[in-house]
């Protein structure tokens, strides 16, 4: 009896090339998870099975940028200037997909896994606790478990959670009541008609959590976006079908 998880051959994870450098291992603690604070399900890797998804991750970083320049007003042509010279020169701030295999040899079983198997009042309820505050070996189930699982598979939270997440403090001052899950719930998947959100279509992510988790990990190696800026479209990526094998990474 019991759960039986088979999980996929790789996964993907969309970061930057700059930080994927830095990888000694697939769940690199000093490179990764040190800074991986107030996620859905906690400090870790965070993986996906859908190379498109883990694409637009990895352009985040950009995104980021765009943010800050609003705030200076230029007009279009110092913007289009300021946006390729940026992209040229931050070169290492170019998006990336690692892909990573699974070895299958290793018994999975010795880990704790929790699966959401869809939209709930305990993955709402998960997500919450550790947006509200979680990093590596500090998280809430942690204080009242003692344990954070090894390994997590359950559907994204919607994309403006930041958003949700400063209106949660003010209505709530960040306390988790019945009341308040099903308030935080609502707002992570449905829209104010009661439709539910497009971000769950984003796709479920596989989290990994414990560094033993390692021993079945490989960092196999990564894809490279080429990036520029256009001033209709924004930040462009596109990515090719060029994998670099992890050796082979200088
Ligand atoms: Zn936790």
């Amino acid at each position: 009896m019991g759960v039986k998880l088979f999980l996929p051959d790789f996964v993907y994870h969309g970061t930057s090339f700059d930080i994927a450098v830095k990888f000694e291992q697939a769940i690199s603690v000093d490179a990764l998870i040190k800074y991986s604070k107030n996620k859905d399900f906690g400090s870790g890797l965070y993986t996906t099975i859908d190379i498109a998804q883990s694409q637009i991750w990895a352009t985040r970083c950009y995104e980021f940028d765009e943010e800050q320049f609003e705030e200076n007003k230029f007009n279009d042509e110092q913007r289009d200037a300021y946006f390729n010279l940026n992209i040229k020169n931050v070169k290492e701030k170019t998006p990336v997909v690692v892909r990573y295999k699974i070895d299958k040899l290793v018994d999975v079983d010795q880990y704790d896994i929790q699966i959401f198997g869809g939209e709930c009042y305990e993955w709402s309820e998960f997500i919450l606790r550790h947006r509200i505050h979680s990093e590596y070996n500090n998280c809430d189930c942690l204080k009242r478990f003692g344990n954070h699982p090894d390994i997590i598979v359950g559907l994204m939270a919607d994309n403006k959670i930041s958003k949700v997440m400063v209106d949660f403090k003010k209505l709530f001052s960040n306390k988790v009541t019945e009341e308040s899950v099903i308030w935080f719930q609502e707002a992570i998947t449905k829209t104010q008609g009661g439709q539910t959100l497009q971000g769950l279509g984003l796709g479920n992510q596989l989290s990994f959590h414990n560094p033993d988790l390692n021993a079945m990990l490989t960092l196999d190696g990564l894809f490279i976006a080429e990036t520029w800026y256009n001033k209709d479209k924004g930040i462009v990526s596109t990515w090719s079908n060029d994998f670099i094998k992890w050796g082979e990474l200088k």
